[in-house]
């Protein structure tokens, strides 16, 4: 299947510098910023730097060396966050909403990682 990215999306204009973010790491391929609504004590987004739009387009067409790069940036922001699991009881959620039924806001793939506070349950179960 073809994906079609709008280069029009809040996230592109980030990545341009149209728009201002709260930046916690920039690597070569990658970029995280705090969201703009916190669901946490703790939310970033974490984003390539590439044109797509979800994590099946990444994962299924981005570079070898762009993947790398998008996963040590999920781990270092961890890191400097100070939320990896450990001793201290402290965690995260890494979570990225795809499509319709993924209820994704921004069509540029992101990774949110929240933490900060219990996250309770992932899903809410169906009423
Ligand atoms: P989605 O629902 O697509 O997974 O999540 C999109 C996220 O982007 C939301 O959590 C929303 O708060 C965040 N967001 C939307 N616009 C902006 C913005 O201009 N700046 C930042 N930092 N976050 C944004």
């Amino acid at each position: 299947m073809a994906y079609n990215y709008d280069d029009q999306n809040i996230f592109a204009k980030i990545l341009r510098g149209e728009i201002p973010n709260n930046t916690v790491l920039e690597t070569e391929h990658s970029l995280a910023f705090r969201d703009i609504a916190p669901q946490a004590p703790d939310h970033v987004l974490v984003i390539p730097k590439g044109a797509y739009v979800c994590f099946d387009h990444f994962a299924l067409e981005a570079s070898d060396a762009e993947i790398v790069d998008f996963t040590r940036a999920v781990g270092e922001v961890a890191k400097q966050l100070g939320v990896q699991p450990g001793e201290s009881g402290a965690g995260y959620r890494l979570l990225s909403n795809a499509g319709d039924d993924g209820v994704q806001e921004v069509p540029h793939l992101h990774v949110h990682l929240v933490a900060g506070r219990p996250l309770g349950r992932m899903i809410q179960p169906a009423r």
